[in-house]
């Protein structure tokens, strides 16, 4: 196929060609190990060095000495939440968000086994976390609360300052973690402002390569390392570090901030455009999210009594790739965790599709998606064994447009 309009980029992104040329010279020339003593290894720590500085202006951080370069952003959350409660085992009990990754929801579940007792917090139908809910789970052995900045599925943001404080004002000892991941990139991450303790990033969400991360932890908070070894990181994170992968991500998050008025601006209303072609065209589509406040590149569509592993295979056969809601889990479909949480109505929640632009996505794709999806879905909806309920609905929408 040679057409591929690639509106996926919240499952990955394309690495930027600025980023890839900084890379070069480390997997080529450059391969010295950056703790070795001769004078061939110092342009590698130096390059690690200077990474470590633009990590530190991407986060507004104090000192460059807060941020550990990881392997990825799952490595990025385990550290931080297992890395922390393993300083103090006294503290049982830690909060998360029921639509958190599953890098940070599989880890409570395993902590739960563990003896910690859980808070998993709601959310609304828009998908906007219940705060009062969080507010009222503080308690005074609360260890950890972790919430992540955007959620994946839907782009929906978490006023993660108005957190940070509900959480420092009900107990001062609770350390709080926030899953940066699809947020990085999108909006401001700023950790002075936000008072948050600790937050992740991955460098392939970030048209940064596959297989590096990064891990804000400021300097009042101790993490014990997951990976033990060598004293690379300051004893954070053992293993011989990943110069061109550290240099590419310090490279891609410069470009992040050089570029974030453009993603709040253009790449929204080219994802605004979408939304709204989708919709104006389409009578059984509806955006999960209501008006919640999300990142600028995401929407999450159901698409009414039909199914999404259809329509994700119409649009790859025109060269479209989108995600669906749902997760298919060894044969069985199952919807997805986040848009059962919100309780999208069962008619919608099996065919909801995730759109995700980045800066690289053309007015001249969204068109190509604006033209093409209608006739998909009708094609699919005739074959919808709830013809009467889409008759109705069909009736309902027009009915409301007069
Ligand atoms: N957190 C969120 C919100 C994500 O969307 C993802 C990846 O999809 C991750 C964490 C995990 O990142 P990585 O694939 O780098 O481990």
């Amino acid at each position: 196929m040679d057409k591929i309009v690639y509106l996926d980029n919240n499952a990955t992104t394309k690495v930027d060609e600025k980023v890839l040329d900084e890379m070069l010279p480390y997997l080529k020339e450059e391969y010295a190990n950056p703790s070795s003593m001769y004078d061939f290894s110092k342009k590698s720590s130096k390059a690690i060095k200077e990474a470590r500085g633009k990590l530190k202006d991407f986060f507004n951080a104090a000192d460059e000495k807060e941020i550990i370069f990881t392997s990825c952003g799952s490595e990025s959350a385990n550290t931080a939440i297992r890395g922390t409660l393993a300083t103090d085992r006294t503290k049982k009990h830690i909060i998360t968000t029921q639509i958190e990754h599953p890098c940070v929801l599989n880890v409570y579940k395993y902590l739960e086994k563990q003896g910690y007792s859980v808070d998993y917090i709601g959310v609304n139908s828009n998908g906007e976390l219940n705060l009062d809910q969080l507010r009222n789970a503080i308690k005074e052995d609360t260890a950890l609360v972790s919430v992540m900045w955007a959620n994946n599925e839907t782009g929906v943001l978490n006023p993660i300052g108005e957190i940070s404080q509900i959480i420092k004002s009900k107990n001062p000892n609770t350390k709080f973690f926030v899953d940066g991941v699809q947020a990085a990139g999108k909006v401001p991450i700023d950790v002075q402002e936000t008072g948050v303790d600790m937050v992740g990033i991955s460098g392939h969400k970030l048209h940064a390569p596959k297989g590096v991360g990064a891990l804000y932890v400021n300097s009042k908070t101790m993490i014990t390392p997951l990976i033990i070894g060598g004293h690379q990181e300051r004893g954070k994170r053992a293993g011989t570090e990943n110069v061109p992968y550290i240099v590419g991500l310090g490279k891609a998050a410069e470009l992040a901030t050089d570029n974030m008025k453009y993603e709040l601006t253009e790449v929204k209303r080219l994802r605004d455009k979408l939304e709204k072609g989708i919709i104006h065209n389409i009578y059984n589509a509806r955006v999960n999210t209501g008006l919640a406040q999300r990142v600028p590149n995401t929407t999450n569509i159901g698409f009414e009594y039909i199914e999404g592993e259809l329509i994700l295979l119409h649009l790859s056969d025109l060269g479209i790739c989108a995600s669906s809601g749902s997760a298919c889990t060894s044969g069985s479909l199952e919807p997805s965790h986040v848009l059962r949480a919100m309780n999208v109505p069962f008619t919608a929640i099996h065919g909801s599709i995730r759109w995700s632009l980045s800066r690289f996505t053309t007015e001249e794709e969204i068109d190509y998606v604006i033209e093409k999806l209608p006739k998909i879905i009708e094609e699919i909806t005739a074959i919808s064994p709830y013809q009467d309920e889409l008759k109705a609905l069909k009736e309902f929408k027009m009915a409301k447009s007069i």
